[in-house]
């Protein structure tokens, strides 16, 4: 076995998925060297792939047209748009590191909302990447994998997004949250089989209209960079509450947000690891707050769907993704996930917004091969 190849048979053709993500706790604190909790969903996008002429790609989404055709000739960043760049992104990351990628057509299905903060374009990239790497017969650590993908989508689609999408959507295990220092890359498993203890993760996903959020991340992401130079730190993750008085208020209130919320994915995961899950409830409230507050990157949805979860009688409730839209996620028991999700539809009716739509999160599996 040669470094980089796995050992055993290489499929000729096979069937792989990779799912979405929410973050339980630690919003906007991947690309600061934080820390964060993601846990993967049952919703999935699947690959059916089948190795063919090398250097030439196909793929076809039962989702998006048209279908999109790469080689390996020209293939640099902007060479193929839309949504095809997350495929050409992923086969031009590892082809650009090294990898021998095997030629392959790809038909590609999702049960996975797109653009609504669950990471459809981490798990896109993640179950493309693993087929190819089963098909080359390719053996990649998964910390390396979620790098790789993590470029695809930073250098080749030109979205800088930090590195939990795409470590959840290739780590996660059934019944736990992914606990990630994206500083070391070190990640620990922290046992959230929920339904065991009665308990449930309502998703409300508020079908926000679309907002120009590309813009809006970018700015977070350099006021922090900002804030970090001024403190004379490498990242925020090095900040401690008494050093921010330093800053100019805006700048102050983004890097409060970073240094409170990675202390409360500290706290999150002791408690999880103490088996105390419903005490999460407020520490998950207050990340809100701070997201709303602070970091500012809330919209009316997302607060009256929060507030309305908490009041229903959830134990705690938080946006989760990038914001500006997106989803909400609630801890609730079990037996009162559905009176909570027709309080928020209620709220939202009454509010003149759009009907949400809700599912339960039962935390599930990384990309996986199905057959
Ligand atoms: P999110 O990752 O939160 O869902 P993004 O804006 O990061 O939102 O990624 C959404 C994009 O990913 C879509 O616009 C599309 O280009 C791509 N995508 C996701 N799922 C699919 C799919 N099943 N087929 C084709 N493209 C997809
Ligand atoms: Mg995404």
């Amino acid at each position: 076995m040669t470094p980089g190849t796995a050992s055993g048979a290489v499929p000729d053709a096979g069937v792989w998925a990779a799912p979405g993500r929410v973050n339980l706790i630690g919003e906007h604190t991947d690309y600061n060297d934080g820390f964060c909790l993601p846990f993967a969903l049952p919703l999935q996008v699947t690959v059916a792939a089948r190795r063919s002429a090398p250097g030439r790609w196909v793929a076809r989404s039962s989702w998006a047209s048209p279908a999109v055709e790469f080689t390996a000739d020209g293939l640099a960043p902007g060479s193929v748009t839309g949504w095809g760049a997350y495929v050409a992104g992923v086969v031009w990351s590892m082809l650009d590191s090294g990898l021998d990628v095997p030629g392959a057509e790809l038909e590609i299905t999702s049960d996975l909302p797109s653009g609504s903060g669950l990471s459809s374009s981490a798990a896109l990239e993640c179950a493309v990447q693993r087929a190819l790497l089963d098909l080359g017969g390719l053996s990649v650590p998964g910390r390396e994998q979620a790098l790789l993908a993590q470029r695809a989508e930073n250098a080749y689609v030109g979205m800088p997004c930090g590195v939990m999408d795409q470590s959840a959507a290739v780590l996660c295990e059934d019944g736990h949250a992914l606990f990630l220092d994206t500083r070391s890359g070190a990640v620990s498993q922290v046992p959230f089989d929920i339904a065991s203890r009665g308990l449930a993760v309502l998703v409300v996903d508020t079908r926000s209209p679309h907002r120009l959020v590309d813009g809006e991340y970018a700015e977070r992401r350099s006021s922090c960079e900002d804030a970090a130079r001024q403190l004379g730190v490498a990242a925020l993750r090095d900040a401690t509450l008494p050093d921010l008085g330093v800053l100019p208020g805006l700048l102050r209130r983004r890097a409060r947000h970073v240094v409170t919320e990675n202390q409360r994915v500290l706290d999150t995961v002791a408690l999880l690891s103490a088996g105390d899950v419903e005490a999460i409830g407020p520490l998950l409230t207050a990340s809100h707050a701070s997201l709303r507050d602070d970091f500012e990157v809330t919209v009316p949805r997302l607060d009256l769907a929060a507030d309305t979860a908490v009041a229903a009688g959830a134990f705690g409730a938080r946006m989760t993704g990038g914001g500006f839209g997106g989803c909400v996620i609630a801890l609730v028991r079990s037996s009162r996930a559905g009176e909570v999700a027709a309080a928020v539809a209620k709220a939202f009716d009454a509010a003149g917004f759009g009907a949400p739509e809700t599912f339960l999160a039962v935390p599930s599996p990384g990309a996986r091969r199905l057959s």
